[in-house]
């Protein structure tokens, strides 16, 4: 047993003048000490207090976002690199806080994983994705598959077979046109039971993809047995496409190690031209990105598709 520990520190009497405040500044400062990594020490501040109070003024809102309809999902074509079509649509969330504005997922997803929210967010999404499939589905766009993020606790902690089984039969969007995104780092955290839900989701006849592929440490005999359809290779090695060899180099081993294993290759945020002729000489199967579309709102994303 290896065990760790984080120290949050008040001192008297300059952070509080009675054992109940300088222990309540105390673990204000632990909850800081956590955040930024494991067997941190930090001291109480004033600012502290304030970002912690803000923390929990956000919390309160996101958990009146969802019955409040704050919530949307933006669309991102997935294009076929070889015939240049359009052939799916990565579902991305968008919170409009009345008070704030636009609000990115990577500042409010972490919190809705902290305070356990994300189960009910990720709820919303799967049922709100496939809600619009099927409306795509009966205006006769029947090819398109619709990607939908799933967190890794959202992963551990809920019934995710119960979710899409519920989620297709009460929509009536076909379960061969939705596929689920996991992270790699969320996959690997326990991997023997990993492989027993994904293959319960396969035998509902849905998609898998393991979305940021190469920012963990996949086990690539696990990668073998994991029956997913698509890697999608993080943005991070394409972004420096043609100038880094390194990245080049990586990404082009993801293609050809996801070929031989038998998986589609996505690559990640892709911007300009230079990226997409590399990806096509390796033989990526398909490419989202900005030099595409950024993810659009359900009816700009219909008009898109329309045009394509
Ligand atoms: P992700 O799943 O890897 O999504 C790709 C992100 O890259 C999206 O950011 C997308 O807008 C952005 N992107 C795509 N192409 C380009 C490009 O060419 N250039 C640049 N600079 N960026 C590009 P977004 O929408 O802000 O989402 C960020 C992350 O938030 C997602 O990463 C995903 O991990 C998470 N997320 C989004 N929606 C959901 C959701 O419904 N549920 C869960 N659990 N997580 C979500
Ligand atoms: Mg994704
Ligand atoms: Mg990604």
């Amino acid at each position: 047993m290896f065990s760790g520990a984080s120290i949050g520190i008040s001192i008297y009497p300059e952070h509080g003048d009675n054992p109940e405040l300088l222990i309540d500044h105390a673990d204000t400062a632990l909850y800081h000490a956590k955040d930024a990594g494991r067997g941190r020490f930090a001291y109480f501040s004033d600012d502290l207090t304030h970002a912690v109070r803000e923390r929990i003024e956000l919390k309160t809102r996101l958990r009146r976002a969802i019955t409040n309809h704050e919530l949307r999902l933006y669309y991102q074509p997935q294009v076929d690199i070889l015939t240049g079509k359009i052939i799916g649509a990565e579902a991305l969330i968008r919170w409009f806080d009345p008070e704030n504005g636009l609000i990115p997922p990577n500042f409010f997803i972490p919190l809705a994983e902290e305070t356990g929210l994300i189960e009910k967010i990720g709820e919303w999404v799967v049922y709100e994705a496939c809600r619009q499939g099927k409306i795509w589905m009966d205006l006769g766009i029947t090819e398109l598959t619709i990607a939908v993020n799933v967190s890794p606790v959202q992963f551990r902690r809920c019934d995710l077979n119960e979710l899409v089984r519920s989620a297709l039969s009460d929509t009536g969007f076909p379960a061969e046109r939705l596929e689920l995104e996991l992270t790699e780092s969320g996959l690997m955290e326990n991997q023997e039971k990993v492989v027993a839900i994904l293959n319960q989701l396969r035998a509902q006849g849905i998609r898998l993809a393991i979305d940021d592929f190469g920012t963990g440490y996949s086990s690539l005999a696990y990668l073998k047995s994991f029956p997913v359809n698509v890697l999608k290779i993080d943005k991070s090695f394409i972004d420096d496409i043609p100038q880094l060899k390194d990245d080049m180099e990586i990404t082009a081993t993801i293609i050809a190690m996801g070929k031989i294993l038998g998986f589609k290759v996505l690559a990640e945020g892709v911007e300009r031209p230079e990226q997409l002729a590399f990806l096509e000489q390796k033989g990526c199967d398909i490419y989202q990105g900005y030099i595409k579309s950024k993810p659009l709102p359900a009816d700009d994303f219909l008009k898109l598709l329309q045009a394509d």
